[in-house]
């Protein structure tokens, strides 16, 4: 056993097996959390392992829930911004009964010692447990038990499996597909024989349901390099498993324009949106923007060129059938297919007018805008041309904000014109609109007096005045109001130096 002394656990988690342990319990932290510990890495979730039964676990613990599925007991820490310290989960030492379903366990037993229970986990790196013990105060001592070789594995940066690796997937195929993710995310390899036994045993994915597929293929989407991982999976045979439709686009060359076939640019576009750090909507959206190009293909008898036209169109409802089949939420479906939809809007900032830039806002939703524009510098850059230069940029990012800015109207109003009628008893005719044009006025001066309250006493004061007196008013105030909005709009191009 070995000293780390690097090594740092918050209070939140090294509590858990202090105090199973002051009640005479064995407890370790283990899995994905020591691994990350050991790596430098900061762990998604905190798992503690312990010889103690589930009941006897939550009698240690004020704020605990029972999840029954592997007598786990989650240890809730209260009032804790850090959303992986929310919820500690502890579960008994257990090895696992025959798998019938290729997934689960027909049986959990519980085990009765330590090295059994890291006997059943999947890889050497996962199956680490960190033994922690308060020397004083915050001086902890920390020491690991590894009867797998996990940490050297761990400085190699080697994908073992723990014991036989074919028997390993064979027991439980949602592995093959955790060797690609972590290999992913950690920037690992596969030791030769995993990755023989996975490519034997790849196709027992088939018995996986599509929920666990997609939250391995959204980690990898969301690792630092998300083409490696996709193309590692391709190389495995395992891609098939998770979008056999990328697999269409290998070898379908595009135009002069693009130097890359379809294939290898929607990895690209994937990989920049993984480098600026896009949240999961744009990295989906870029690695499927142009999957329908592969059907959409047609030669252009004149020219010879290479077309593919509605792409768009067509890609956007193969992307619903996608993501339904891997039972994304209606949220995030919602928006990768809006934005695959509409990705190939017309972009040339010399020639397109405001209202073209309007209509696209209320096609794609004006929330998602922002993100169509990003979706589209990853397929620039996908497509190997160099970046957009700034003015252009700077140049729609100004018109996107002036095509969705609320503009000055009396809509904004608490008060209407019907309102002023039956409150001033007037007839339809010019003055509603001298009157609603002198409150804006006032509203825009003092947004306070936006009240429904203040407007109708206002309206009836002007609509007291003589109609030349208020028309000189009105057309004051509508002027006002019209310089107003241009200066709004100067404004914004001001803001991004564009004229
Ligand atoms: P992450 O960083 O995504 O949390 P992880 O490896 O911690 O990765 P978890 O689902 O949190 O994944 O699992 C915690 C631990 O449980 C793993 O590190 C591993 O020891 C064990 N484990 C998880 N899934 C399996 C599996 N399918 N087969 C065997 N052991 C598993
Ligand atoms: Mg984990």
């Amino acid at each position: 056993m070995e000293k780390k002394p690097s090594i740092n656990i918050p209070e939140e988690v090294s509590r858990v097996p202090e105090e199973l342990k002051k009640a005479g319990f064995e407890a370790y932290l283990v899995g994905g959390c020591v691994r990350d510990v050991l790596s430098g890495r900061k762990p998604k979730d905190w798992d503690v392992t312990t010889n103690a039964q589930p009941e006897k676990i939550e009698r240690l613990f004020a704020n605990t829930f029972y999840e029954n599925d592997y007598g786990t007991v989650g240890i809730v820490n209260e009032d804790i911004s850090d959303e992986t310290l929310k919820v500690i989960e502890v579960t008994p030492y257990r090895i696992e009964g025959k798998y019938s379903d290729k997934r689960r366990p027909d049986t959990i037993t519980f085990a009765k010692t330590l090295e059994d229970d890291l006997k059943r986990r999947d890889f050497t790196i996962n199956a680490i447990a960190l033994s922690i013990e308060k020397i004083s105060g915050e001086t902890h001592k920390f020491s690991i038990i590894d009867p797998h070789g996990g940490s050297i594995d761990l400085t190699k940066g080697i994908i073992r499996a723990v014991g036989k690796a074919d028997e390993r997937f064979k027991e439980d195929a949602l592995r093959v597909l955790r060797a690609v993710r972590i290999a992913t995310e950690m920037k690992f390899v596969l030791d030769k024989d995993t990755e023989a036994a996975l490519i034997a045993d790849g196709d027992l994915l088939g018995h996986i349901s599509a929920e666990r597929i997609r939250d391995e293929f959204v980690k990898i989407l969301m690792s630092d390099m998300p083409a490696d991982g996709l193309r590692l999976a391709h190389k495995l045979g395992i891609l098939k498993y998770i979008l056999p439709e990328l697999e269409e686009g290998i070898g379908i060359e595009q135009n002069k324009a693009h130097a890359f076939d379809v294939w290898e640019h929607l990895l690209k576009t994937l990989q920049h949106s993984a480098d600026k750090k896009w949240p999961l909507h744009i990295r989906l959206a870029a690695i499927l923007h142009d999957i329908s190009k592969p059907e959409t293909r047609r030669k252009n008898p004149s020219t010879g060129e290479w077309t593919f036209y509605g792409h768009d169109v067509v890609g956007a409802r193969k992307v619903r059938v996608i993501l339904e089949r891997l039972k994304f939420s209606h949220e995030i479906i919602d928006k990768v297919t809006r934005l695959v939809r509409w990705h190939m809007f017309f972009s040339d900032t010399e020639t397109i007018t405001l209202s073209a830039v309007r209509r696209l806002a209320t096609n794609v939703g004006p929330e998602n805008v922002w993100d169509l524009m990003n979706v589209r510098m990853c397929d620039r850059i996908g497509t190997g041309r160099p970046k957009e230069s700034p003015y252009r940029l700077r140049k729609y990012q100004s018109m996107i904000e002036e095509a969705l800015r609320s503009p000055l109207t009396v809509g904004m109003l608490k008060i209407n014109g019907t309102d002023i009628m039956s409150i001033c008893e007037l007839k339809p005719g010019r003055e509603i609109g001298y009157i609603l044009h002198a409150l804006l006025e006032e509203v825009l001066e003092n947004p306070e007096l936006n009240t429904k309250e203040y407007l109708e006493n206002r309206a009836n004061m002007l609509a007291k005045l003589p109609i030349d007196e208020l028309k000189k008013i009105g057309e004051k105030a509508k002027l006002a109001r019209e310089e107003e909005d241009e200066k709004i709009v100067e404004e914004i191009r001001k803001k991004y130096w564009v004229k």
